[in-house]
């Protein structure tokens, strides 16, 4: 058998780099960045972004899980402008960063959610993040009411955060290239546009909903609001005949909302 070369990507690490200067050119200029400003790089691999982002920045924080990388980049940037934590980003504390910095990444797309629900959790510190992502992926994100691709995800991260595709790279952009077509988008935490008393019961009831999508809402939702569930959708102003993607995520608050007025007056 022949040997390995000694960086060949790791496809379980979802190591696809971004080589098209003209898709690196987009995405700095994307990325408004300032000469004064640190930031965060998930995943840096070869360092390809990294160098590319490196001159504009005053630092870059840096998360992968590679090891054979974060040699290499240890020995590639200095140290005053570049630190890499030899780490998984799912586990990294990112209490220990200062706050308020960008967060990149060409991410790896086999934990694009996971990594978006990790950073749901820190939201108050570090509100902006641009991320080169697959594109079915990020158009679940974004997605509206009545469309397809809308689902409990897209609910539950814009409920969170306001979400801008923002141009499509074509797989030809990154080598290996991968066999889906990816973009680069922002995600912009911001609070929510509706509270609700408990956000696990929301997000419970809307996985409920989504997770028998063609069923009429008066039948998805009954395990939820057993005998109340007619009275509850009625005073929403919804007849029960709507299907999950159907509704907004302003009718799932106002639904949670009264059925735990209601309980409470029980
Ligand atoms: N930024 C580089 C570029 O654009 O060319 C590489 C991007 S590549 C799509 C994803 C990178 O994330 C790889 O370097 C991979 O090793 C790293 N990675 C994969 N899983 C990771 C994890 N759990 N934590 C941190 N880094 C991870």
């Amino acid at each position: 058998m022949k040997p390995r070369p000694p960086l060949a990507p790791r496809k379980h690490l979802g190591q696809n780099f971004l080589v098209d200067p003209k898709a690196q050119q987009r995405i700095l200029a994307a990325c408004q960045l300032q000469a004064d400003e640190e930031v965060i790089e998930i995943g840096p691999g070869l360092g390809h972004l990294t160098e590319l982002i490196l001159p504009f920045v005053k630092k870059i924080y840096a998360i992968e899980k590679d090891p054979r990388f974060c040699e290499q980049l240890t020995k590639k940037f200095p140290a005053e402008k570049f630190t890499v934590f030899d780490a998984d980003v799912l586990k990294f504390d990112f209490t220990t960063l200062p706050p308020g910095l960008k967060v990149i990444g060409n991410l790896p797309y086999y934990i694009s959610t996971p990594i978006i629900e990790k950073l749901i959790g820190y939201q108050n510190l570090f509100p902006q993040c641009f991320f080169t992502v697959q594109q079915e992926f990020a158009q679940r994100l974004a997605a509206k009411p009545n469309h397809k691709n809308y689902g409990s995800l897209s609910c539950f991260v814009q409920y969170y955060a306001d979400i801008e595709i923002l141009f499509k790279l074509p797989p030809s952009s990154f080598k290996p290239a991968p066999k889906v077509t990816s973009c680069f988008m922002r995600l912009n935490f911001r609070p929510p546009p509706f509270k609700v008393n408990n956000e696990d019961k929301l997000f419970t009831l809307i996985r409920t909903a989504f997770g028998q999508r063609r069923k009429r809402i008066s039948n998805s939702l009954k395990p939820i609001f057993e005998k109340n569930t007619l009275e509850i959708l009625k005073h929403c102003r919804l007849t029960g005949e709507e299907r999950a993607e159907n509704l907004s995520l302003k009718n799932y608050v106002d639904l949670i909302t009264f059925a735990a007025n209601l309980q409470t007056n029980d």
